[in-house]
C-alpha cells in the first residue's frame, strides 16, 4: 500500500481535492481517495509539491517515426512535409529506428503517459510494445494513391495485424487520410477498420485537402500533378470531412486528428453521422507544420470531446502530454487546468476504449499516478515551467 498526498489531487470524475490523499495497492490500484486531517499520522504518507492526477493517455503517436527527430523544416506544409517525410523515413537502418523507439517509449512512461494510440505502418515497435510499461493500441495505417498496389497493401496491413494478434498486442487496421488513399484501398481499409469497432484518422489536418474536395484545386493538385501518383482520390464536391463520415457506421469510435481546418459545419455534419468522434488535437504539431492552431474555442463551445496526442517526432519537438497542454494555455487563457487535464486523462483514455483501467482516479483502476509541479494553484493553472513525472 501506498499513501500520497499533494496540494491538490485531481480525480477527473469529480472535482480537485484539497490535501487529497490517495491511497494505492501494491499493483497501483485505487483503494481511496480522502482527505488529510491534522490528526492523521503523517509518517507512512508521501508528500509532494504540486498536484497528482490519473497518467496521461496519448491518443496520436508514430513512434515508429522518433528517429526523425530534427530531421524536417517546420512550416512546410503538409504536401511539403509529405515529400520530406517519404525521402528521409529509411535513411537510418531498422535497429537505429528501433533504438530510438525505445528511448521515447521509456521517456514518454517517466512524463506520466501510460497509454498511446499509436500509428503504425509496419511491425518494427511490437516487440518493445510488448515489453513497455506503456499500455499501447496500435492502428495499422494504410495509405497508397496507386491503384495497381492496392491488393499488396492490403495484403500486407492484414499481415502485420495478424502478426501484432499473434504476438498478443491490441491492433486493428486504420486509415491515414483523405488526400493519402486511392478510391479502392480508401473503401477497403474503411470496411476492414469499421469491424473492429474503432478509426484513428487525420482529418483537415490542412486546408488544401478542404480545397481539392471541394474544388478539385490547390496544394493537393499541385502535389498529384508533380508526383509518380496515378490514382487520385475523385473530389466529392464537399470538404474533405465526408471521405470518411458520408456512409459511416454510427456506433463505432472515431478518433479525428488533428481538425485543424474543421468549421462549424464541419462538427454539425460529423455529430451527424456518428455520436462517438473524439476530436484529438495536436497542436505543436500543427504549429510546426502548418503554423495554424485547431478551431478550440468553437470544439468547446459545441461540447466536442476532446482528446490530446502528440503526433511523432518527425512534426514535434517532443512526446510529452504536458507540452502539449502548456501550448493549448498558452494560446487559450481561459480554460481551466481540470479541464485540459480532462482531455489528457479520461477523454483519450474512452477514445481508446480502455476508461475502464485508466483516465480517472475511480476505486478500481489502476491509471498510474502523475505529479505536475510549478502550478499556480490560486489561478489554477500550468505555468511554463510546469512539469510532469509519473510517480
Ligand atoms: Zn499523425
Amino acid at each position: 500500500m501506498r499513501k500520497i498526498s499533494a496540494s491538490y489531487i485531481f480525480p477527473i470524475h469529480r472535482q480537485p481535492v484539497k490535501n487529497g490523499v490517495l491511497t494505492i495497492d501494491d499493483e497501483g490500484k485505487i483503494v481511496e481517495l480522502s482527505t488529510y486531517s491534522e490528526t492523521e499520522t503523517c509518517s507512512d504518507i508521501e508528500f509532494y509539491d504540486g498536484i497528482i492526477c490519473p497518467g496521461f493517455i496519448n491518443a496520436h503517436c508514430h513512434l515508429e517515426l522518433s528517429h526523425l527527430k530534427n530531421t524536417i523544416p517546420k512550416h512546410t506544409g503538409i504536401a511539403g512535409f509529405i515529400t520530406e517525410i517519404s525521402k528521409r523515413r529509411n535513411l537510418a537502418d531498422r535497429l537505429e529506428q528501433i533504438k530510438s523507439a525505445k528511448f521515447y517509449d521509456n521517456f514518454m512512461y517517466l512524463q506520466g503517459i501510460v497509454a498511446v494510440g499509436d500509428i503504425s505502418n509496419s511491425d518494427l515497435t511490437f516487440e518493445l510494445k510488448k515489453q513497455s510499461k506503456i499500455f499501447y493500441h496500435t492502428f495499422v495505417e494504410a495509405f497508397s494513391c496507386n491503384e495497381s498496389e492496392t491488393d499488396t497493401i492490403l495484403q500486407k496491413n492484414q499481415n502485420t495485424v495478424d502478426l501484432g494478434r499473434r504476438l498478443g498486442i491490441s491492433i486493428s487496421p486504420t486509415l491515414h487520410a483523405p488526400y493519402s488513399m486511392c478510391d479502392r484501398l480508401f473503401a477497403e481499409i474503411k470496411r476492414r477498420a469499421e469491424k473492429y469497432g474503432i478509426i484513428s484518422y487525420h482529418n483537415q489536418e490542412t486546408q488544401a485537402e478542404n480545397e481539392y474536395f471541394e474544388n478539385n484545386s490547390g496544394d493537393f493538385l499541385r502535389y498529384y500533378k508533380q508526383s509518380t501518383t496515378p490514382d487520385k482520390p475523385s473530389p466529392t464536391g464537399k470538404s474533405s470531412i465526408h471521405r470518411l463520415l458520408d456512409d459511416i457506421d454510427k456506433n463505432i469510435k472515431i478518433l479525428l486528428v488533428h481538425n485543424t481546418f474543421t468549421s462549424e459545419n464541419d462538427y454539425d455534419f460529423a455529430m451527424s453521422a456518428n455520436k462517438n468522434i473524439t476530436w484529438t488535437l495536436c497542436p505543436q504539431s500543427n504549429l510546426y507544420i502548418e503554423n495554424h492552431l485547431p478551431p478550440i474555442e468553437m470544439l468547446r463551445r459545441k461540447n466536442a470531446k476532446i482528446a490530446t496526442g502528440t503526433d511523432s517526432l518527425s512534426s514535434n519537438t517532443n512526446l510529452s502530454i504536458i507540452e502539449e497542454l502548456l501550448t493549448i494555455s498558452d494560446n487559450f487563457k481561459n480554460i481551466e487546468l481540470n479541464e485540459l487535464l480532462t482531455w489528457a486523462t479520461v477523454n483519450s483514455a474512452e477514445a481508446l476504449g480502455i476508461a475502464d483501467k485508466f483516465g480517472t482516479f475511480e476505486q478500481g483502476k489502476i491509471p498510474g499516478i502523475v505529479l505536475i509541479d510549478n502550478v499556480d494553484t490560486n489561478k489554477m493553472m500550468l505555468t511554463k515551467k510546469s512539469h510532469s513525472k509519473i510517480l
